[in-house]
């Protein structure tokens, strides 16, 4: 499968807690570290709050941030609260505040700048580990409808949404001169399978053929019905329809059943590359425009978009 280094990150998967213990003094951090490290967490320490934040602002795996509130130079409730702008739909984090101040305003100063839990110094180690257990179940939580919201229902690859919008990510993470290519993939002659065979039928061979293209493509989602999108970071139009070739073969080369009668489904590929100094609309009409070339052209085939419509090099 074609899958580059930097696009693996983005699709890894979380098992274990990434937790940041931010403390001014060593003992605490390596007595905490090590529980926790007991646990399966996967932890780093920082003494300093500007180096912890920093991290916590491009450390995308971190899902817990246990902090002390004595700390320089960035003071702790401040800290909170600039962690806290880092959370969004998309990045879940849990925020613990550790503090020897057991007084009401404190717990309440804490909370109001962001935290979302509290827990008093010297820290029990009984009493981390179900805080822990307690984040962890948000973490999970919050992750769980992230993916639902991104996901369709009958595939499992992304939707039509969540493709725009990692399209937007991934381009603005590339570089300018970057390529990125984008494909709209159709099911051949899909009415006449479901006529045929059955709806149910027909939708085996659209996960079918979710599934395979899912094997070769980094990016794929379901628009709607039987049309796809995929997408090839790095990729330009002519390497990308090499991999849009291979998945073609793939699904004409596999036989589904209806009813006890074997049968082959195909798939019409339009491929186009996007520029950065184009909007993503502009490379999938073009790609629209190249699926109707090879519909016209006879089906089961990959047509690539005139390279004469995209902007000289
Ligand atoms: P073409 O080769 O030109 O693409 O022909 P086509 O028959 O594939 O295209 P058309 O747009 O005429 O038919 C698409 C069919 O897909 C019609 C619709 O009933 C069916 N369809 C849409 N969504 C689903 C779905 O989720 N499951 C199933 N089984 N069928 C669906
Ligand atoms: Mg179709
Ligand atoms: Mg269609």
């Amino acid at each position: 499968m074609y899958n580059p280094g930097q696009w693996s990150d983005s699709k890894k998967r979380h098992t274990e807690m990434h937790v940041v213990i931010v403390d001014p003094s060593r003992v605490v951090q390596q007595k905490l570290a090590a529980e926790l490290e007991a646990t399966g967490c996967y932890v780093d320490c920082f003494a300093a709050s500007d180096l912890a934040l920093r991290f916590v602002e491009t450390t995308r795996t971190v899902d817990v941030i246990l902090t002390s509130l004595e700390l320089e130079p960035i003071p702790g409730l401040e800290l909170c609260w600039k962690m806290r702008t880092l959370v969004s739909e998309k990045r879940p984090l849990h925020i613990i505040v550790m503090s020897s101040n057991t007084s009401e305003r404190a717990l309440a100063e804490a909370l109001d700048c962001g935290a979302d839990d509290f827990v008093v110094k010297p820290v029990r180690r009984e009493e981390l580990m179900a805080r822990l257990r307690a984040a962890n179940r948000m973490i999970t939580l919050q992750r769980q409808l992230v993916e639902q919201a991104d996901t369709d229902y009958l595939t499992g690859v992304l939707n039509r949404r969540a493709f725009l919008a990692m399209m937007e990510e991934k381009r603005r993470e590339l570089d300018a001169t970057d390529s990125l290519s984008v494909c709209l993939l159709d099911i051949d002659r899909f009415k006449s399978i479901n006529d045929t065979h059955g709806h149910d039928v027909g939708d085996d061979v659209i996960k079918a053929v979710a599934r395979i293209a899912g094997e070769e493509a980094p990016i794929v989602a379901r628009l709607g019905g039987e049309e796809f999108a995929l997408a090839f970071p790095v990729l330009d139009a002519e390497q990308a329809a090499h991999w849009c070739e291979v998945i073609r073969k793939a699904i004409a080369d596999c036989e589904f059943e209806g009813g006890g009668q074997p049968f082959q489904a195909t798939c019409s590929f339009g491929v186009s590359a996007w520029s950065a100094d184009e909007p993503l609309s502009a490379a999938l009409k073009r790609a629209d425009q190249a699926l109707m070339t090879a519909k016209r052209n006879g089906r089961n085939q990959v047509h690539v978009a005139s390279s004469a419509t995209l902007a000289p090099a």
